[in-house]
């Protein structure tokens, strides 16, 4: 595996790999890999000839600057999960690579980046693109690959893809998860023993609503979830919504194409997101 930290070197050495014919597949991350993340990587390498893995915690998405501050950061760990994966670059950035002074950026995600997740983080979606845009524009790839965990980031990104008409296939793939069901994720290093346990509340409201599914009505679904979250200890529910798959709206019908359950909530410091596609 090479490693690059500059953007000007990486752009040239995947420039001379384009023109020789090799397609690009590229996976951006935060680091503090989980299998999750590999996952991502696996899904690159049965697609593209050559995979690209970025670690870049990226400032300006953070709302929180203690959650900035203390976002884990295992780099030598890292290193050696990506040496042993299908992975054939990391590129690994300092803020001062990314970003100079003064930069502004904004982007009219319409009502993308102002509900669930952008609600109660302003400004989040704002700088998930300020960065995927610019890793794009090194990086070049044919593909780039994200977890359905992030869904909302997803749509977020494929927006931004439209607006800017940007000649990259974005692939979702599916969640990975612990083996009780938690969704993996970088922060789950944050529980304690009883949290870890609590967490399990996230998985098991979304799997019981996809159970139920033709059961119920939307209505219903929602009140069945949000009271057996309700009911448990140490969890301070942010938002338990159905929505239409593609514009992210809350439904009260089963009428779109495509619906999914989306969950956000507070384990003491520790703030998770999980979702199910129910169609
Ligand atoms: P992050 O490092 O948290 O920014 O995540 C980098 C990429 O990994 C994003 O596309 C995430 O959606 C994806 N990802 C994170 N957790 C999982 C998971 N449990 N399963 C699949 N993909 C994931």
């Amino acid at each position: 595996m090479e490693i690059f930290t500059t953007g000007a070197l990486l752009s040239d050495y995947l420039k001379k790999k384009k023109n020789t014919g090799k397609t690009i597949g590229f996976i951006p991350t935060m680091g503090a890999l989980h299998d999750g993340h590999l996952s991502l990587l696996k899904n690159a390498a049965s697609k593209t000839d050559l995979v690209v893995c970025s670690i870049f915690v990226n400032p300006t998405q953070f709302t929180d600057p203690k959650d900035l501050e203390n976002y884990p950061r295992p780099i030598e760990k890292d290193i050696r999960k990506l040496e042993d994966s299908p992975c054939d670059i990391l590129f690994l950035p300092d803020v001062a690579e990314m970003y100079s002074k003064g930069e502004v950026w904004q982007i009219d995600l319409g009502d993308l980046d102002k509900i669930l997740e952008g609600k109660i983080r302003p400004g989040h979606y704002q700088g998930v693109t300020q960065i995927v845009k610019k890793l794009f524009d090194i990086v070049k790839p044919d593909y780039a690959f994200f977890g359905q965990k992030d869904y909302q980031q997803f749509m977020v990104i494929s927006k931004m893809v439209d607006i800017l008409k940007l000649d990259v296939k974005l692939i979702m793939c599916s969640i990975i998860r612990e083996p009780d069901g938690l969704a993996m994720s970088s922060r789950n290093i944050y529980l304690s023993k009883t949290e870890r346990i609590q967490a399990l509340v996230l998985s098991r409201a979304l799997i019981r609503t996809k159970s139920e599914f033709d059961q119920y009505d939307i209505s219903e679904l929602k009140s069945n979830a949000v009271n057996a979250i309700n009911i448990r200890e140490g969890i301070q529910l942010e938002y338990f919504e159905i929505c239409d798959g593609e514009t992210l709206m809350p439904v009260s019908s089963k009428q779109p194409k495509s619906l999914v359950a989306l969950i956000a909530a507070r384990i003491s410091h520790t703030r998770l997101i999980d979702n199910i596609i129910l169609k």
